[in-house]
């Protein structure tokens, strides 16, 4: 891209963008309370948690809920997210899509001790329960725990009735892989098989240019794509700041 087109491509970026702030402070946060976050919870994941009093189990493991420790920057926070924070930013579920504001990233927090005792604490636990769900010629390896083989099979049958999304959803760009996200320590939503990539060749990333700051934003996958996942239970990495448009993860507490 030559200097020109680049400049006006980053004016009409931080013109979105200021639409998206603007947009935020009307987003209600998500639930808050101990209590209501509790409930979340056991309402999205029926076959697998249980409310304990003020405790939250999965598969019967405590999980802590709330660790008392609030604010830090983005970064600290993914590293000791508790199950409050997974819930702390609203996922603006449906289209049309809006580029997300400057630090929305609603999903990315995540509890580590939800996950692993929701999932599997190993590669080789998570791989126990592991199935392959036909993916437009291709399969993806996805978990059946909280039935996310059947709900992506669902999505898959949804998708193959516009035969014009085909493109942007193979070949795949992976699924399960036992895996740090990128330039951190914290395992990737694809070790515990609920997450899938579609298409790299029509996907954009927020570190592919530069490992340190967030690039400007960029989508170019159908966001009526997105609504059948959502559907399904499954949130998509193009609602965040940080964004990842080929990724969806089965994150149905942040879905209404
Ligand atoms: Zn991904």
């Amino acid at each position: 891209m030559t200097g020109v087109p680049r400049l006006v491509a980053a004016g009409l970026t931080l013109g979105l963008v200021f639409v998206g702030v603007r947009g935020t402070s009307s987003e209600a946060a998500g639930p808050s309370s101990v209590s209501s976050v509790i409930d979340r919870i056991v309402r999205a994941y029926p076959s697998t948690t249980k409310a304990d009093g003020s405790s939250l189990l999965v598969n019967g493991k405590a999980v802590v809920v709330d660790d008392g420790v609030n604010g830090g920057t983005f970064d600290e926070r993914m590293n000791r997210a508790d199950v409050v924070d997974q819930l702390s930013q609203a996922y603006p579920a449906g289209c049309p899509l809006r580029p997300p504001a400057e630090g929305a990233d609603p999903g990315r927090l995540r509890s580590a001790p939800f996950f692993l005792a929701m999932y599997g604490a190993s590669s080789s636990e998570v791989r126990k329960k592991l199935v392959s769900v036909p993916w437009f010629g291709s399969t993806q390896q996805v978990t059946t725990v909280n039935g996310v083989d059947s709900k992506l099979r669902a999505v898959a049958n949804e998708l193959a009735k516009n035969t014009d999304w085909k493109k942007y959803l193979t070949p795949s760009g992976g699924s399960f892989n036992w895996r740090t996200i990128a330039g951190t320590k914290l395992l990737s939503t694809h070790s515990f098989g609920i997450a899938v990539d579609i298409n790299v060749a029509y996907s954009d990333y927020w570190r592919w240019k530069n490992t340190k700051q967030v690039v400007p934003y960029k989508n170019r996958i159908p966001c009526e794509i997105a609504e059948v996942f959502e559907r399904h239970g499954f949130i998509w990495g193009a609602k965040w700041w940080h964004f990842d448009t080929m990724h969806f993860e089965y994150r149905p507490e942040l879905l209404p």
